[in-house]
């Protein structure tokens, strides 16, 4: 944490030893607090909370991993436990679909005790379901720039309501260009509101977007790391074990996911992966204990040089390998070793210094998955995957003789066409 003196806009937060009790939170709030798993506020919800929930314009500048969505979360539920339901009271803009369904997982167990409800709006899925939690189903919008403006543009989406906007990850916003869709969207909101923004760094055209925006915001600043790599966003997708490829492959439909790193437990696992892929179109490298070593660095080159979209490794072959911009990792099977998921995740956020960490938790892992909890000091929100077919039975795998053997095309090696492919935003 970087306090900052009392003479400089930034408010470093309050000491260490406040509690959730603390806190300015109704009783239901703190209950969920103490379900999701969280002891002890972290410094930017230290900091955030009591001015957020006096309805105070906030700055926070902090990155994932240090807390920061609930500091948003629980002053906007406490903000709106009094208000009338069923239109739409805040919006929570994301650039990602991952920061969006790990704001809406943790939304869902902060808000278990009241009657608010979220949904998330993103791109790549269909538009039905989200129509209607726009359409009065849900107080709490959760979306990226790009399809809430798809939906505004529909004409049903009305915002006249509103009395609260976060902006998260603000510089990523910018980063990814949607700092214009931010602004459009910005201007279909009622003045007079309270709003919130976050940002890991505060490049001038963020810091221009929060003078233009906010009214005497508090500038909350912590630096703060967590065990595992900050910048990441993790998910778990609990599925059926069964259903693991089907989920891998669906994943992987997502043109965001550009370069991946699968890990699955065994080299037979890992083998298998990779027919698979490789069956459906995906350009897939491998890395495990049997491949010799001019095998593996040429896995390694292909997968750097971009030619592989996905490689998929052992735990142990993937020890020190350093591939700069891997976009995510997934985790096909969670390790039996904690530490072995640090090594994993912090594979992704290392030249980016961000990315994104799925890992497929099936029933049987749970107990394994709940050890990297503790370890890693989080509680990493459960997702259900929109549009993936959970009770659909698993498609027979694709014979050896068919795609898998033929070599593959331009557009195979990089994996289905873009048409095919559906972006998230
Ligand atoms: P975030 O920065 O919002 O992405 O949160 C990072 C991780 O910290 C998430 O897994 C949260 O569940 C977890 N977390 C947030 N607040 C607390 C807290 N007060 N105590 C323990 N873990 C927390």
């Amino acid at each position: 944490m970087a306090p900052t003196s009392d003479g400089s806009p930034h408010a470093s937060p309050p000491a260490e030893g406040t509690s959730f009790e603390d806190l300015p939170l109704h009783e239901k709030l703190k209950k969920g607090v103490q379900e999701i798993g969280y002891r002890v506020p972290t410094p930017i919800q230290r900091g955030t909370i009591p001015h957020a929930v006096s309805g105070r314009d906030i700055v926070g500048t902090a990155q994932t991993g240090t807390g920061k969505t609930a500091a948003f979360l629980l002053p906007v539920l406490e903000r709106l436990l009094e208000e009338p339901r069923g239109r739409i009271l805040a919006l929570i803009l994301t650039p990602t679909r991952e920061l969006a369904l790990q704001a809406d997982g943790f939304l869902r167990k902060l808000a278990g005790h009241t009657h608010l409800r979220g949904a998330p709006v993103y791109g790549g899925v269909g538009m039905a379901d989200q129509e209607r939690a726009l359409h009065g189903g849900a107080e709490i919008i959760i979306a990226t720039p790009g399809r809430l403006l798809d939906h505004i543009g529909r004409g049903y989406v009305d915002l006249r309501s509103l009395r609260i906007l976060v902006l998260d990850e603000a510089d990523r916003m910018l980063d990814m260009g949607f700092l214009p869709d931010v602004r459009r969207i910005l201007g279909h909101l009622p003045r007079e509101r309270q709003t919130m923004l976050f940002s890991a760094t505060m490049p001038p055209e963020v810091a221009a977007l929060s003078r233009q925006f906010l009214r005497e915001p508090k500038f909350i600043q912590v630096e703060e790391r967590t065990v595992a790599a900050v910048g990441v966003t993790h998910l778990a997708l609990p599925v059926p074990s069964q259903l693991k490829l089907e989920l891998l492959l669906h994943l992987l439909q997502d043109e965001t996911m550009t370069s991946v790193l699968v890990f699955a437990r065994t080299k037979h696992r890992a083998n298998t992966v990779v027919r698979q892929l490789e069956g459906h179109g995906f350009s897939t490298g491998v890395l495990h204990g049997n491949r010799s070593q001019s095998q593996r660095v040429r896995a390694l080159e292909a997968f750097r040089a971009g030619r592989h979209r996905v490689l998929v490794a052992t735990d142990i072959a993937a020890r020190g390998i350093d591939v700069k911009d891997v976009s995510h990792v997934v985790n096909y099977d969670v390790p039996h070793e904690p530490e072995a998921y640090v090594h994993r995740v912090g594979r992704t956020a290392r030249a980016q210094k961000r990315g994104d960490a799925f890992t497929l938790v099936s029933r049987e892992e749970e107990a394994d998955f709940a050890r990297i909890e503790r370890l890693i000091g989080m509680t990493i929100p459960r997702v259900r995957v929109p549009d993936f077919p959970y009770d659909a039975p698993s498609r027979p795998p694709p014979g050896p003789a068919t795609a898998a053997r033929r070599p593959p095309s331009p557009e195979r090696r990089r994996g289905p066409p873009r048409s095919a492919r559906r972006g998230f935003r």
